[in-house]
């Protein structure tokens, strides 16, 4: 039996004040968790630690939103995986399409980020999805696979024991336009199906997060579905009530 995730990517957005505020409406409501739902923030990392402070003692868990792919040393501006643990993230998403899109982020870099993150005791969230003009052109699934099969192929199926893979089609995120609870599960099966070639208890283990326009009115029919384990959720994940909602539908 999979556990039900929700992680919120709260993106480049916020101030201290902000996400006191926001952090005030949320740690009382799901201090002891909310019907065993897994719950994840991803600050900015320059909040790290002010999140881990502030979340102490409570259910919800660290997460970041990107990490290089080594561990230290000449390189201005990135930030190391080492020190997101340092500041007891626990996971960092990786892949995501506006990383991919606007820094020009391959599916090879994604791989070696993968790789050095686990190395240092994270739970990678590897973000995987195709845009409009590849769903249009029939090229969704050779895309999905594509992302995922770089990663399979440095990092093993046995690496999926400690990662999380989100499919987030790009054309759903921040659009308000989410994919159907049918498209989303459609793709999900075909992720498990294709982790299930390399190792089917692995497959059926995996926990599978959709995002891409989630919010509290289609969160429940969407994790409804057999392979949808939760969801990324970057809008509504400012906004305390709607979160809580969201988490509330699993
Ligand atoms: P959205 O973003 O919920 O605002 O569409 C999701 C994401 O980018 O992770």
């Amino acid at each position: 039996m999979r556990r039900a995730l929700v992680v919120g990517n709260w993106k480049m957005n916020g101030t201290r004040d902000s996400i006191s505020e926001l952090l005030r409406a949320l740690v009382p409501a799901v201090s002891h968790g909310i019907n065993g739902v897994d719950i994840v923030v991803c600050p900015p990392s320059p909040y790290l630690t002010v999140v881990a402070d502030a979340i102490k003692g409570c259910e919800i868990v660290l997460g970041a939103q990107n990490a290089w792919c080594e561990n230290g040393g000449a390189y201005t501006g990135e930030v190391a995986p080492g020190m997101l643990v340092d500041c007891r993230a626990r996971y960092v998403i990786l892949g995501h399409s506006e990383r991919r899109q606007q820094l020009a982020e391959t599916d090879e870099l994604i791989a070696q980020k993968f790789v050095a993150a686990q190395r240092e005791g994270l739970i990678p969230i590897l973000c995987v999805g195709e845009t409009l003009a590849q769903r249009d052109d029939g090229h969704a699934e050779a895309t999905v696979s594509g992302q995922i099969n770089a990663v399979l192929t440095v990092a093993g199926v046995a690496a999926f024991e400690r990662a999380i893979i989100a499919y987030e089609p790009v054309w759903a995120i921040g659009t308000g336009c989410s994919a159907s609870a049918q498209e989303a599960q459609q793709m999900h099966a075909f992720i498990r199906t294709l982790i299930a070639g390399h190792d089917e208890e692995v497959a059926g283990a995996v926990q599978l997060l959709y995002g891409g326009s989630v919010n509290p009115g289609n969160a429940a029919e969407l994790f409804e579905q057999a392979d949808i384990d939760g969801g990324l959720v970057g809008g509504a994940s400012l906004d305390a009530a709607a979160f809580i909602e969201i988490c509330n539908s699993v």
